[in-house]
């Protein structure tokens, strides 16, 4: 499965939410010098749509690219 996580920079507030709902958190999840988060190990994700689902701006998208 290739997955693509999308986040809107403008939406992420940088609360940390996905980075802590996430099984696998400290492998995928990171934040850049602005304090807004982005993935960047997307192999690690299984498609749980955790993070997505806990982001309280909406801003994440999980989109799978490839079964
Ligand atoms: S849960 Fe959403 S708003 Fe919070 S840090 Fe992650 S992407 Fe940003
Ligand atoms: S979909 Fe699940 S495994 Fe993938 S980044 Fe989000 S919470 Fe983590």
């Amino acid at each position: 499965m290739v997955v693509e996580i999308i986040v809107d920079r403008e939406k992420c507030i940088g609360c940390g939410r996905c980075y802590d709902v996430c099984p696998k958190g400290p492998l995928i999840w990171t934040k850049d010098e602005n304090g807004k988060y982005y993935a960047y190990n997307v192999e690690y994700c299984h498609n749980c749509k955790f993070c997505a689902g806990r982001c309280p701006t909406n801003a994440i998208k999980v989109l799978v690219k490839k079964e």
